[in-house]
């Protein structure tokens, strides 16, 4: 977990937390998760405590495994999210 910077903005500006839809700024505070996907902490947090996987790849970051359960039901999220 790391707050973006002056410095450090022009790296992560290409990247976009997918829960919220927003750009990553300055002071914003950001967390990577084993698939190298990043998101807004609190917005990633919130998120786990709902669902055990990215929102980027389904990947369980708990344990580096994608879930195979609710498959279909995760596909159609994606689907409405596009
Ligand atoms: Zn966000
Ligand atoms: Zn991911």
């Amino acid at each position: 977990m790391f707050v973006i910077t002056e410095e450090t903005k022009e790296i992560y500006a290409e990247f976009t937390c997918s829960i919220c839809i927003t750009e990553f700024g300055v002071a914003d505070v950001v967390r990577k998760l084993v698939c190298r996907h990043y998101f807004h902490h609190e917005c990633i947090r919130l998120w786990i405590m709902r669902q055990q996987v990215c929102p980027n790849c389904k990947i369980n970051p708990f344990t580096g495994q994608y879930n195979d359960n609710n498959n279909a039901l995760n596909n159609t999220d994606a689907q409405m999210l596009a």
